[in-house]
């Protein structure tokens, strides 16, 4: 046995994250169900210089032979039946003490399932959340590691070496048992959909209210990508919106259609959230607002009803804008680690907060310096919420007028503003020791006997409510 690690899946996922981990110095034995894609990457990995730290293995029992007991080998096929389907082919060949990595984008539910099936096998499973793309795999992903804890520790050598480094730390972390990592990653990517979401609304400003060109927009985020809202994302979207068609020459984001696709994980961390009774608005609204775009001939109707949108030129500013979309994420990112805290007692994986904002500050897509100041944040103690946590109170103070201005200015302009909408009402609501739910309480008490509080005179009350019976 000569290979430190294993790697079955050699797509775009599997066979970069190949590459990465010979390119750091570790052998890893690959495999893959077609042959052609093991061929593929043979000549890949020679083109790179890395042939020597990869071995090509087109059998299944002799690749799980090549590697070095105990074990780890990485699964990076698709999602579903076939992580299920490769796990019951693997199975036959391993020892106990061995481990399978899987790496795809699983469902949590399905991790935990796969590794409560393996571990009176007593063979490890870990569920690890890459993000990153194509080239985080190759370059460094963020990595997020659930499950086995015994075997995290053979593996973990190979997955913080290969992982995003963010001021030379590793962006990989053990986070919990079981689904833990899969989790968090699930996570990550809703409130990768509320930050895309909140830029389109914005954008949608600058365009329709302040009459700029796509050229203009892309100024205004690269120049906003070197103040606090530096990320990943403001990056790209100043990129998107700079390109030019090469066949029109007109930008090629004028002519994109406005439908937007969706794999699934935001509208499932919509449901964890509503599920776990967290409010998670800004994801909610993030998957609602992906889910209307993708109804384009109901809108095109829609507009024909009404008539088109009355944009007068808004009043609002740059400035406005740049400090509404802040706050709207510090909103957003209150309600995802909400929801990770929660995940955190239903399931007993104290999953590390400080940490979860560590490991994202560099490799995957939400990454961003707000996520440096977030870790730091939490590491001088976890919140219930981030909107209470010191630092973020005092950006929070300065940031949410200018969230007001630009969601009253779009409510008047006709704007939508699903998200940026939804965080401003969270705040207001999250933030008021005084609420409206006493008149809930009393029309569930009416029509329900559902029962209502007063304080220092009980729990289960009732009023006495007039009879409506036929009227
Ligand atoms: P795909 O999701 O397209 O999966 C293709 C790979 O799965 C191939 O190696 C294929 O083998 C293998 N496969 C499919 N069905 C089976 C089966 N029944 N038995 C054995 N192998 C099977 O590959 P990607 O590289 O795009 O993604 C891999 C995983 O990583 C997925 O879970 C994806 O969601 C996740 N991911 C992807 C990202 C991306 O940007 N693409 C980013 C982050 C995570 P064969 O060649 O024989 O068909």
């Amino acid at each position: 046995s000569t290979a430190d690690i294993g790697l079955i899946g050699l797509a775009v996922m599997g066979s970069n994250l190949a590459l990465n981990i010979a390119e750091k110095g570790y052998t890893v034995a690959v495999h893959n169900r077609s042959p052609g894609r093991i061929d593929e990457f043979v000549a890949e990995a020679k083109a790179q210089g890395l042939d020597g730290k990869t071995i090509p293995k087109y059998d299944l029992a002799d690749f799980v032979q090549t590697v070095k007991a105990p074990r780890s080998i990485i699964i990076m096929v698709k999602a579903g039946q076939p992580v299920d389907d490769m796990i019951e082919q693997l199975l036959p060949h391993l020892e106990p003490g061995d481990a399978i990595i899987e790496c795809g984008n699983s469902l949590y539910t399905d991790t935990q399932r796969r590794f409560d099936y393996l571990k009176p096998k007593n063979i490890g499973y870990l569920g690890v959340g890459v993000s990153g793309g194509e080239e985080g795999a190759r370059h460094g992903p963020s990595i997020m590691v659930g499950g086995s804890k015994e075997q995290w520790h053979n593996a973990e050598p190979v997955l913080t070496a290969i992982a995003a480094k963010f001021n030379g730390e590793s962006c990989c972390a053990y986070l919990g048992e079981g689904g833990a990592g899969h989790f968090v990653k699930m996570i990550h990517n809703g409130i990768e959909y509320g930050d895309m979401q909140m830029i389109a609304e914005i954008y949608g400003v600058m365009r329709d209210g302040l009459g700029m060109d796509p050229k203009a927009c892309a100024n205004v985020f690269q120049e906003w990508n070197k103040g606090p809202l530096n990320s990943y994302l403001i990056e790209i979207t100043g990129h998107v919106l700079d390109a030019v068609d090469d066949q029109t020459g007109k930008p090629l984001v004028d002519l994109i259609l406005d439908k937007a696709g969706q794999k699934g994980t935001g509208m499932w961390s919509a449901v964890v959230a509503q599920q776990m009774g967290v409010p998670a608005t800004a994801i909610e609204g993030a998957v609602a607002a992906r889910s209307l775009s993708s109804r384009k001939s109901e809108r095109v109707a829609a507009e024909g009803v009404y008539g088109k949108p009355n944009r007068a030129k808004t009043d609002v500013t740059l400035a406005d804008l740049e400090k509404a979309l802040l706050a709207g994420k510090i909103v957003s990112y209150a309600q995802g680690f909400a929801v990770i805290a929660k995940a955190s007692e239903e399931f007993g994986w104290s999953l590390p907060l400080a940490t979860i904002a560590k490991i994202w500050r560099a490799g995957c897509i939400i990454r961003s310096r707000f996520l440096d100041q977030m870790s730091s944040a939490y590491a001088k103690g976890e919140a219930v919420n981030l909107l209470v946590v010191p630092d973020f109170v005092t950006i929070m103070k300065d940031s949410h007028p200018s969230l007001r201005k630009v969601v009253a200015a779009a409510a008047i302009g006709e704007f939508p503003m699903i998200c940026l909408s939804a965080s401003l009402s969270y705040f207001d609501s999250y933030r008021q020791a005084q609420g409206t739910a006493n008149l809930t309480q009393g029309q569930r008490d009416f029509f329900g006997a559902h029962g209502f509080e007063i304080e220092g005179r009980g729990t289960d009350l009732h009023g006495t409510w007039p009879s409506t019976l036929g009227k």
